[in-house]
């Protein structure tokens, strides 16, 4: 690839002199990918499309692993909060939300979101405003619990005639709940 004069033979067998690169992953594969932060070989199984480009599934976990910088207690810290003010948005969904009739259901597609908003608040708060993988889940499945149980325990059947909307209430806390601890 000098400036050397080259003669016709180099262009007839032009890939001879190139070598052949494989996947770090499976030596039998043939690549031309390269992880764009290790530079490591990878084939189209091991790579990784990132919004910054191809990845290898190391640095991925790599740098999940940076953006999950809370403790493996969070989520539990965020089950209890999320358990407590369940309770309480339960008890008040219960009980509110069945004496206004259709108006409870308009009254929940607001509602629900901003109670998961602030529940989601809670408890970004009181895990120090870290993030932890699964901390949603956790905080979502606690929070329902916490809802219906209070619901059921404190009112009983009288939970019957408001359960519709408290279930409209539900989906738009979880959902809120889900994106804001993201
Ligand atoms: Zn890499
Ligand atoms: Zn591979």
């Amino acid at each position: 690839m000098g400036t050397s004069v080259t003669t016709d033979s180099n262009q007839a067998m032009p890939d001879n002199s190139a070598p052949m690169l494989y996947c770090a992953n499976h030596p039998g594969r043939e690549t031309l990918l390269r992880c764009n932060r290790c530079d490591k070989l990878i084939c189209y199984d091991c790579a990784i499309l990132t919004p910054v480009g191809y990845r290898c599934k190391e640095c991925v976990r790599g740098q999940q692993a940076k953006y999950y910088n809370g403790g493996v207690l969070d989520p539990l810290i965020g089950a209890v909060i999320g358990f407590i003010l369940g309770a309480l948005a339960g008890v008040a969904a219960f009980l509110f939300l069945g004496i206004f009739g259709i108006f409870g259901f308009f009254i929940a597609l607001f509602a629900g979101p901003a109670a998961g908003g602030i529940i989601a608040e809670g408890v970004r708060w009181s895990v120090g405003r870290r993030r932890a993988r699964y901390l949603n889940i956790f905080v979502i499945v606690a929070t329902l619990a916490g809802m219906f149980l209070a619901g059921f325990i404190l009112l009983g059947p009288r939970t019957i005639g408001s359960l519709l909307p408290v279930l409209l209430f539900a989906i738009g806390m979880a959902s809120t709940i889900y994106a804001r601890l993201q």
